[in-house]
């Protein structure tokens, strides 16, 4: 989760985030909300790096510093999801404002008559009193219903800002995620592996990479069909998600059949461990006919394990583990390689 303050704790941030909006010129859209969010709860060290480093220079910032702040320090969202939140969020702000512009004009109003009631308490001329007192009861009480709606409609918003902070949130983990397998996608585990390659390993233990690629799954579809392939991929998917229960440890597709497993602070023989016991769960698995209940097809997959050396960066880690997968293959499949 990318956000883990409380209810309380947010309905307190929201109201800070306003009032830091407030000072800004740029629009109140989500975008402004979500680098708001993140700068009042001070949760991004880097956005309130650039944040205060752009105030510097622009006393009250405009659209496009916030959008390049939101591009830069926030993860992006297709503009689609973007465009649907921003709707969403246009309105309750506008539903917002007319409340407060309508509370606003009946106290101009009821100004207006407590003036002329004071007049009228000078002159004690009783009927233009009795006339007075009338008016302002029922101001008052306008005042009243105006003011309540305006809390009800403040409360409305709140409730609705929270909803599109959720979505807005799942949007954001959506972007990492791969629909038909569940695990992260290639820009999840780009995104991981950046972070990992910044984290310098524990003493005694590397990171470690493990590559996975299906044996003949081409004779899959072929056989069966692209859907049952489909099905094969997202089984193979829950399989991983349920077998590697690593500390930090990061399932991912790296594309196509190829999935790829990160292990922060492991070992050679810990990657292999678990390299090994994905193969042996992926040999047992039996893809069974939905009505049925018959084993349609078993699989194997192949793997090469890598862990990650000195001042090796992604591309070269990734390409000796790929290389140990190649020489599992060369060698028969069904196996785990290490690299060299
Ligand atoms: P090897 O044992 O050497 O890995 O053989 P292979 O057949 O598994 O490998 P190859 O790379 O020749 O074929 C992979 C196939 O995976 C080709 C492609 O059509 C299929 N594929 C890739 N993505 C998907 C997908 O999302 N769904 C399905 N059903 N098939 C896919
Ligand atoms: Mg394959
Ligand atoms: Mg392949």
């Amino acid at each position: 989760m990318l956000y883990t303050e409380s209810k309380e704790k947010s309905a307190e941030l929201l109201r800070a985030v306003l009032a830091l909006m407030n000072q800004h010129s740029a629009a109140f859209n989500p975008v402004t909300y979500a680098v708001c969010y993140e700068y009042v709860a001070g949760i991004n060290g880097r956005l309130n790096q650039a944040f205060d480093h752009f105030t510097r220079t622009e006393a009250r910032l405009g659209d496009n510093t916030m959008v390049r702040l939101y591009r830069e320090h926030i993860a992006g969202i297709d503009d689609k999801t973007m465009e649907r939140i921003s709707g969403d969020m246009q309105r309750v702000m506008s539903g917002m404002s007319e409340s407060a512009a309508r509370t606003g004009s009946d106290a101009g109003d009821f100004t207006q008559h407590l003036a002329g009631l004071s007049k009228a308490l000078q002159s004690s001329d009783t009927e233009r009193l009795g006339l007075h007192l009338g008016q302002a009861l029922q101001q008052t009480e306008a005042m009243r219903n105006s003011a309540a709606a305006l809390q009800a409609q403040v409360a409305a918003s709140q409730r609705e800002i929270e909803q599109l902070r959720t979505d807005l949130q799942r949007a954001r983990e959506d972007v990492f995620v791969d629909a038909l397998t569940r695990v992260l996608n290639r820009k999840g585990l780009d995104h991981k592996m950046g972070q990992l390659l910044r984290t310098p390993p524990n003493t005694g233990t590397q990171h470690a990479l493990v590559m996975l690629d299906i044996d003949h799954f081409m004779a899959i579809n072929d056989g069966h069909g692209h859907l049952m392939g489909d099905r094969v991929l997202s089984a193979l998917g829950e399989l991983l998600r349920l077998s590697v229960g690593e500390a930090g440890s990061t399932v991912a597709r790296y594309g196509g059949e190829e999935f790829a497993i990160l292990l922060p602070h492991a070992t050679p023989a810990l990657a292999q461990e678990v390299a090994e016991r994905v193969r042996l769960r992926t040999k047992a698995l039996k893809i069974r006919h939905k009505q049925t209940n018959e084993v349609v097809l078993t699989l194997t997959l192949s793997a090469g394990v890598a862990t990650q050396q000195p001042g090796e960066d992604a591309t070269a880690w990734i390409a000796r583990a790929d290389k140990a997968l190649y020489r599992a293959k060369e060698s028969g499949r069904d196996r785990v390689s290490l690299a060299a």
